[in-house]
């Protein structure tokens, strides 16, 4: 019977991994060929071929047994009607894990082909991945695809081309993976150029003839060398990869025949000396182009790439590049993070593999931070490592980068200052969410906006980014200017009118004599300031009026102005925390320099002690038409019963009363509850309190007035 794909992978990891690893991975097998069956891919090959050759993709990587069963099950939560919680069920929570972060990864669509929008896609693949594993499976996914790629449409292979020169070559060259890096990039180059693509590689073939004899020639003269000089190597010519060739011959406007003129050679030897012998030993062959000389030992690249560089002038001058490392360095440099997986594969280990990633990328970065020019793979990193960003998008599909914990609010202040501050809802992934709603990595973000909303001071507690601080901060001084301006207009003509006086027949000279006097730039300007207290009106109304100190004092007694409280007022008029005056309660205002006008009741306790030199007390009264829900605290002591509280809450809810907040002290067998709640005003809160006293456990209800701060 002829070997199959399945035999062989069966083959490959037993290789490295223990019998009872390679059981598992056996029956994930059995389990992924039933439940694709009778699917078929777009070739007509049966389903089951795919996913075993994204696992035999990674076996060369001797990628553990979690991964290479993940590999094997990664479209089937996708495509069939296994769940994730089966998978879990039966091969175990971390596999289920890698399978799930697969499945996310699918869902996101790179929409923009703009490089910036590149970098943010490549990113947000990373963080939401977590586990590198997911990267390596997914970019084999990939990679088998791409090989694919000629029984798909002409336009769905174009676009999905792109998208691996774009985001998928990238990532494997980022992560140090050589060879799918090139395989990913000359598959693309083939379905984008394929024109190109077609040139290029008959040429390389043809060149690849031709050089055979120069190479195996300058090949003999070096181990020749080295072995006389006792260095134990191995070398290799080596090829560019057909991209490579392509991307050079146009960013230095060079001929194909130039770029393929350079001939290069690798050096692998035992260790870290041997490196620098067999440099001068090649140095001793063929004389050493100047300036061409680069130590990464000593100085390692910024993805932990290992190696010597020179440059030689070959036999006939045929310019020679050689790299010499060790066979260490050469692991790292083909197979990058995946390196850290070979020849590991005892159960301790893997248990820990995580971790032990973690701790391998760490030690790399700290090697990285002391040679320098780490900044850019320190970037990429973090988002793995330290995932201190998320990525969402907007409906149209552009990517955007927000601190982690960032919110609806957040995101429409970082698209446009307006569309935040006429934010009024969200969706996040189509479904209503709450403003406050933290995003997540991949989500989809909808602002809905109303034409006349505003800044809501309580954002502010929640944003995280300073735009967006900065921006509604703003927003609320101007609101709050205005909103004082207001109420200092109505101030200043109740003064007036006490004199005797109509704001609006105060004469233009009289204004701007006041705005001189006062060095005000507008009379906005003075009504503001009124309202916010920093000038009194009563002042500003005499100034106005051009009445003496003593003319004023007479009718001024005679003739008291109330201001009534419409509930409109805005953050220029506020209702004091201590007393929480309701609609009907007595009450009296106080102006304290530059926090506007305060209503306490008239019994509250801290107006007693509180009073000082900077404020001025000013009589107010309740529209009779004020309709604004307010707050006001009450005090229940209850019989400790099974169901109370529920008793409780529902009966404000009957009597049509918001609870803001509550808590409660335990005392023995009764409870203190003390209730935040939201009324119109004294009669509302009278048909709470007698709702409230018909409940039997029910023993006091008291409305608290002196609420600490
Ligand atoms: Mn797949």
């Amino acid at each position: 019977m002829p070997q199959t794909d399945a035999d062989t992978l069966l083959q490959e990891v037993s290789a490295y991994l223990k019998p009872k690893d390679v059981a598992q991975i056996e029956s994930a097998l059995a389990f992924s060929r039933a439940a694709h069956e009778g699917q078929l891919r777009q070739s007509g090959e049966p389903y089951i071929s795919h996913p075993i050759a994204v696992a035999r993709i990674l076996t060369p990587l001797h990628l553990d047994a979690q991964a290479i069963t993940a590999a094997l099950l990664h479209d089937v939560a996708e495509d069939t009607s296994i769940s994730i919680d089966e998978i879990a069920e039966k091969f175990g929570a971390p596999v289920a894990e890698l399978v799930d972060g697969l499945s996310k990864l699918d869902k996101l669509k790179f929409e923009t082909l703009q490089d910036a929008q590149a970098e943010n896609f490549r990113k947000m693949l990373m963080a939401m991945a977590r586990d590198v594993r997911v990267i390596l499976i997914k970019l084999a996914d990939r990679l088998h695809n791409m090989r694919t790629l000629n029984s798909v449409s002409k336009a769905k292979s174009r676009r999905i081309a792109h998208e691996t020169m774009d985001i998928y070559a990238p990532i494997a060259n980022r992560l140090g993976l050589n060879t799918l890096y090139q395989e990913l990039e000359d598959l693309s180059f083939k379905y984008l150029h394929p024109n190109r693509y077609a040139v290029l590689s008959k040429a390389l073939k043809v060149a690849r003839g031709n050089r055979r004899e120069v190479v195996s020639k300058i090949l003999e003269s070096i181990r020749q060398r080295l072995a006389d000089n006792h260095i134990l190597a191995e070398v290799r010519g080596r090829e560019k990869h057909l991209y490579g060739i392509y991307q050079k011959m146009q960013a230095k406007s060079l001929a194909f025949a130039q770029v393929l003129d350079i001939y290069g050679f690798r050096i692998l030897v035992e260790d870290v000396p041997s490196c620098y012998v067999a440099l001068g030993v090649l140095h001793g062959l063929y004389k050493p182009f100047p300036g061409k000389f680069k130590d990464y030992i000593a100085i390692p690249k910024a993805n932990g790439y290992q190696s010597l560089h020179t440059a030689v002038f070959g036999p006939f001058g045929t310019p020679i590049e050689v790299q010499i490392r060790t066979h260490e360095m050469n692991k790292l440099a083909e197979s990058g993070v995946a390196s850290h997986w070979l020849y590991k594969s005892s159960e301790a280990q893997i248990n820990e593999l995580h971790q032990k990633t973690h701790q391998w990328l760490q030690s790399l970065l700290e090697s990285l931070a002391q040679s320098g020019d780490s900044v850019e793979f320190l970037e990429h990193l973090k988002v793995d490592l330290f995932p201190d960003e998320v990525y969402v998008f907007s409906p149209k599909g552009k990517i955007y980068a927000l601190p982690r914990g960032a919110t609806a609010v957040d995101f429409a202040y970082s698209v446009h200052t307006d569309i935040g501050n006429r934010c009024v809802a969200a969706k996040v992934n189509a479904e209503l969410v709450p403003l406050r709603s933290e995003l997540r990595n991949g989500d989809r973000v909808e602002i809905v906006t109303a034409p006349l909303a505003h800044p809501n001071p309580a954002w502010l507690s929640y944003v995280v980014t300073s735009k967006a601080r900065g921006e509604i901060r703003h927003a609320l001084k101007t609101m709050h200017l205005d909103e004082s301006a207001k109420l200092g207009e109505r101030l200043l003509g109740q003064a007036l009118n006490s004199l005797g006086f109509k704001l609006q027949d105060i004469p233009e000279q009289s204004w701007d004599r006041v705005l001189k006097e006062s060095s005000a730039k507008s009379r906005q300007e003075i009504f503001a300031d009124i309202g916010l207290g920093r000038r009194l009106n009563m002042v500003i109304a005499r100034q106005l009026a051009k009445l003496n100190e003593a003319e004023s004092a007479r009718t001024e007694a005679s003739n008291s102005g109330i201001i009534t409280l419409l509930g409109t007022e805005g953050m220029a008029v506020q209702y004091a925390k201590c007393c929480r005056p309701i609609p009907g309660d007595p009450i009296i205002g106080v102006i304290r320099s530059g926090q506007g006008l305060i209503v306490h009741t008239h019994d509250c306790p801290s107006l007693r002690k509180g009073r000082n030199g900077s404020e001025e007390w000013i009589d107010v009264a309740w529209d009779r038409n004020i309709h604004k829900l307010f707050e006001v605290s009450i005090k229940l002591i209850v019989a400790n019963q099974r169901g109370v509280l529920a008793k409780v809450a529902a009966s404000i809810a009957d009597a049509e009363s918001n609870i803001e907040n509550v808590h409660f002290a335990n005392e023995g067998e009764y409870t203190e509850l003390f209730f935040t709640l939201q009324v119109n005003n004294r009669l509302h809160l009278a048909s709470v309190m007698r709702g409230l006293r018909r409940i039997p456990e029910v023993i006091r209800i008291t409305r608290v007035k002196n609420i600490p701060a």
